[in-house]
């Protein structure tokens, strides 16, 4: 144990943290080791549904047309 990779990060009390750090890095788990830690990159927690994002309303976009047409064709009819 004492030869693996210590974690190093700075404790409340000012001393380095002594914690093994997580394999392949160089925090331990309680200090950002981990693979996902922390919020997400961007603002992805913000997205509930995804109802109003560009791609949703591009589609609604075209739904629309798609529809407007038909009633046009319809019409000509
Ligand atoms: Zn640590």
């Amino acid at each position: 144990m004492r030869s693996s990779l210590r974690c190093g990060a700075l404790t409340r009390r000012g001393t380095s943290c002594q914690a093994p750090a997580m394999a392949g890095r160089t925090r331990c788990r309680m200090h950002g080791g981990t693979a996902s830690s922390g919020a997400k990159t961007g603002n992805k927690n913000a997205l509930k549904h995804g109802g109003t994002t560009h791609e949703a309303k591009e589609l609604q976009r075209y739904i629309r047309a798609l529809a407007q047409r038909t009633n046009e064709i319809i019409d000509e009819m």
